[in-house]
C-alpha cells in the first residue's frame, strides 16, 4: 500500500475579524498552532483521533465559537452543535442542541460509534453524553457573554427594528451583525491513507433558538470519504447546507481535482449563488495534498504535517502559508 505523508489542517471560522486588535489575532494563532498539535501528535492513531482531538481544543480553550466560547441565542441561551465522519466505511456521528456538553464532538462521535443512529440532538443527546461520562458544564453562558449578548441585542433592536421577519432576514443575510464567523473544524489524513473530518459550533450570534445550522448536517458541514477526501465549511449555515458544500467539495476530490482546486472551486460556487462573506472551506485530498479557500476577509487556520518543523498558522489571504 501506498505510504501517505500524514497530515491535519485544522480552520477556526470563515468571518470579517474585524475589531479584532493585534493582541486578540496573535492569541487566535497562537491556539491555532495549539490545537493543529493536539491533532498532529496523536495522529499515528488515525485521522479520527486527530481531528477529534484539534477540535477538542478549540472547544475548550474558550477562543472559538464553539463548547466554551459558544455565541448566544436571541433569548441568551448557548446551543451547540457538533459533527464526525471517517472516511473509512463512512461512518458518521453529530449532534446539535447542546446547552451544557463541554465537548460535543467527542458526544458526536459517541453517537457515531456506540449508537445505532447517526444524529441525536437536544435533551436526550445531553442524557447520553451524561451516561457516557462526558464533561457537562454549568457556565457555558458566562457573565462575560451575556454582556455582549446584551451589547449585540440592544444594536440590533436599534440598528434593525425588532419583527421576526427582520430577525430572519438577518439570519439568512448573515452580514448585518454577525460579523465573524469564528466556528471551528478539522480535517486530517494518517499515513495509511485513512481521512477524517470534524466540526462543531455555536451557531452564530441571536440565532433563533432550536436552529440547527449546516455543521452537523453530513455532507453540508462535513465530509469524508477515503475514496475522495476529507472536507469542513464554515460561514453561513444557511446558504453552505443549500450547496451540501463538503458534499460538493470532496466530490470533486473524488473525480480527481487536488484539495487546492477542489477548494477553490467549491467557493467560487458558493460566491457565485449566494455572493461573498459566506463560507471557507478546508479539505484534504486522497493523496494526502492539503486545500482551503473562502470568500471572506479571513479564515483561522492551521496546518502541519510530516516532515515540518512547526505548524504553519495564518488567518488572512495575504500572509504565506
Ligand atoms: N456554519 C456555522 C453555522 O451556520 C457558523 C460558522 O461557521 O461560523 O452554524
Amino acid at each position: 500500500m501506498k505510504k501517505i505523508r500524514s497530515a491535519i489542517l485544522i480552520h477556526g471560522g470563515a468571518g470579517s475579524y474585524k475589531g479584532f486588535s493585534d493582541e486578540v489575532l496573535s492569541i487566535r494563532l497562537e491556539h491555532l498552532s495549539k490545537a493543529v498539535m493536539e491533532g498532529y501528535n496523536v495522529i499515528s492513531k488515525g485521522a479520527l483521533d486527530a481531528v477529534e482531538a484539534a477540535v477538542r481544543y478549540m472547544e475548550s480553550c474558550g477562543f472559538f465559537n464553539a463548547g466554551l466560547g459558544s455565541v448566544l441565542t436571541i433569548n441568551g441561551l448557548v446551543e451547540m452543535d457538533a459533527g464526525i465522519m471517517d472516511g473509512r466505511d463512512l461512518r458518521v456521528g453529530a449532534t446539535a442542541l447542546l446547552r451544557r456538553v463541554k465537548n460535543p464532538v467527542s458526544l458526536a462521535r459517541k453517537i457515531m460509534e456506540n449508537t445505532d443512529h447517526i444524529f441525536i440532538a437536544g435533551e436526550w443527546a445531553e442524557k447520553l453524553a451524561e451516561f457516557y461520562g462526558l464533561e457537562l458544564l454549568d457556565n457555558i453562558v458566562s457573565e462575560e457573554k451575556l454582556k455582549r449578548f446584551k451589547e449585540m441585542y440592544e444594536n440590533w433592536i436599534k440598528g434593525e427594528g425588532s419583527r421576526m421577519s427582520k430577525l430572519r432576514e438577518m439570519i439568512l443575510q448573515g452580514r448585518v451583525i454577525f460579523e465573524s464567523h469564528d466556528t471551528v473544524g478539522a480535517v486530517a489524513i494518517d499515513s495509511e491513507g485513512n481521512v477524517a473530518s470534524a466540526v462543531s459550533t455555536g451557531g452564530y450570534w441571536l440565532k433563533f433558538p432550536g436552529r440547527i445550522g449546516d455543521v452537523p448536517l453530513v455532507g453540508c458541514g462535513f465530509y469524508a470519504d477515503n475514496d475522495a477526501g476529507a472536507s469542513a465549511a464554515t460561514g453561513t449555515g444557511e446558504y453552505i447546507a443549500r450547496l451540501n458544500l463538503s458534499r460538493f467539495c470532496c466530490d470533486l476530490m473524488r473525480i480527481g481535482f487536488q484539495a487546492q482546486d477542489a477548494c477553490r472551486l467549491t467557493i467560487k460556487r458558493i460566491t457565485d449563488k449566494f455572493g461573498p462573506d459566506t463560507a471557507g472551506i478546508i479539505a484534504v485530498d486522497k493523496n494526502g495534498g492539503l486545500g482551503y479557500d473562502f470568500n471572506t476577509r479571513g479564515m483561522g487556520r492551521a496546518l502541519m504535517y510530516e516532515g515540518l518543523d512547526k505548524p504553519i498558522v495564518a488567518i488572512f489571504r495575504e500572509e504565506k502559508n
